[in-house]
């Protein structure tokens, strides 16, 4: 295995036996995936790639596992485990497909596992790893969007540590340090609002799938980045402050901050206003989560408020962007909402995507199938195993794709 031997437990590294964290990516051939990985290849003295997990681009996925030393590689696609096998063939590496596969990887023993897998389809693998005690990098917000109580529940009982890789509560998160919850008045998280920021409401029932998925300053994922035009993210990431930190849902405010410079501030009870500023690149979020509870020296850019000169920020408005609202009802009514909440949301941007609806009918998709299924008294339960949330986020989906807009 190269340069690193086996200690009975931990891995070390054979220059400097500093023990080093093994480390599990979910998603590993994504954005987050991607830029994870690039903070391993920088400090491959830190980290043990233990397993890698991706779905349609074997290619990638093979090529970063057997760069790495992966021990083993997982598509979530299983008509692609011949290829992958092929690719891998001779490695050593482990190829193997499908769910049961990722959940199997999910319950092996690692310090960190990264989340970071797009959508629902991540949230059993959070869910099995924090059942394992295991730290969670989350990136996946729908894991706490869908399952929060679950998810926290969970975690509570195994002593798994939860840290935030989204970037606004990875900047929560480093304000709160040292800090007293009960001294937090508000929670505000920024919005960069998306491609059309600066469109006319009336213009954004135009809006193309290309247009959308052009982000003016992140450079993320196709879905998320839709989600930004729409604010549908921000939504998403509304109800993740809420689950992730405790906070009560008055107290989560959201500002339009075109630069995206500042992530996130906190507000105390004395009047302070704690900012976390850096540069739109998630790998300081990750970087902070893969060394927590120590600062690495992380290769994001370093920035010259002087040049920048000026920060701006405006109120978002529900009425312009009607997903904020329709998170705002969900926290309110808890329960298996946010998870019909984000399967609608999946299902519409699918549509959105394919042409089928406009920019706008996406709102109105995830609005009225909330509405049809509201008479369901299942949807007020506590989420209370991964199956019950499938369930929910199944009959959504169902409603979602028959919703005539
Ligand atoms: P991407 O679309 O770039 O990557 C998604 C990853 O998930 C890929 O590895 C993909 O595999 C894999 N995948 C897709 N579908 C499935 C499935 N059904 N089952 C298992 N794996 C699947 O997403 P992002 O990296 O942009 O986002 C990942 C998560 O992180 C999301 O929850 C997002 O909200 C969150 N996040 C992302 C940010 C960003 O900067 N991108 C910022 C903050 C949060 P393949 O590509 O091989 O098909
Ligand atoms: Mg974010």
């Amino acid at each position: 295995m190269g340069f690193w031997g086996q200690g009975p437990q931990r891995w070390f590294c054979n220059f400097c036996s500093e023990a080093m964290k093994t480390i599990t990516i979910f998603g590993a051939t994504g954005s987050i995936g991607q830029n994870t990985l690039d903070l391993v290849r920088r400090n491959r003295n830190d980290f043990k790639v233990v397993g890698l997990t991706g779905a349609s681009n074997i290619r990638q996925l093979a090529q970063d596992a057997l760069d790495l030393g992966a021990e083993i590689a997982v598509t979530a696609d299983e008509s692609a485990l011949p290829a992958l096998r092929d690719a891998l063939a001779g490695s050593g590496v482990q190829a193997a497909a499908g769910q049961n596969a990722l959940r199997d990887l999910a319950a092996r023993p690692v310090d960190l596992a990264v989340s970071s897998i797009i959508g629902a389809a991540g949230l059993a693998p959070s869910l099995i790893a924090a059942q394992q005690g295991t730290t969670l990098a989350l990136a996946n917000k729908e894991s706490l969007v869908c399952a929060g109580p679950l998810l926290k529940a969970t975690a509570q009982k195994s002593g798994a540590t939860i840290l935030p890789v989204d970037s606004e509560h990875s900047a929560i998160f480093q304000a709160l340090i040292g800090e007293d919850m009960a001294a937090v008045e508000r929670v505000i998280i920024t919005a960069s609002g998306g491609a059309f920021r600066d469109w006319d409401t009336a213009d954004l029932a135009k809006a193309t799938p290309d247009q959308a998925a052009s982000h003016p300053n992140w450079n993320m994922g196709q879905r998320i980045t839709i989600d930004s035009a729409s604010l549908f993210n921000k939504a998403m990431e509304v109800i993740e402050t809420k689950e992730f930190f405790d906070v009560s849902p008055d107290k989560i405010e959201v500002l339009i901050h075109p630069e995206s410079l500042v992530h996130a501030l906190v507000g105390f009870s004395d009047g302070a206003l704690m900012a976390h500023v850096g540069p739109p690149d998630m790998r300081h979020a990750i970087g902070f989560a893969m060394y927590h509870p120590t600062r690495a020296d992380l290769p994001v850019q370093r920035l010259d408020l002087a040049q920048i000169g000026q920060l701006t920020f405006r109120p978002a408005c529900e009425d312009r962007h009607p997903a904020l609202r329709l998170a705002r009802d969900v926290m309110k009514n808890g329960g298996l909402w946010g998870a019909a909440f984000n399967a609608a949301k999946e299902v519409a941007q699918d549509r959105f995507i394919a042409k089928a609806i406009r920019f706008t009918d996406m709102a109105a998709v995830v609005e009225e199938t909330l509405t049809q299924m509201s008479s369901d008294s299942g949807l007020s339960v506590a989420p209370q195993d991964l199956e019950t949330v499938l369930h929910a986020d199944q009959l959504a989906r169902n409603v979602a794709a028959a919703v005539k807009v």
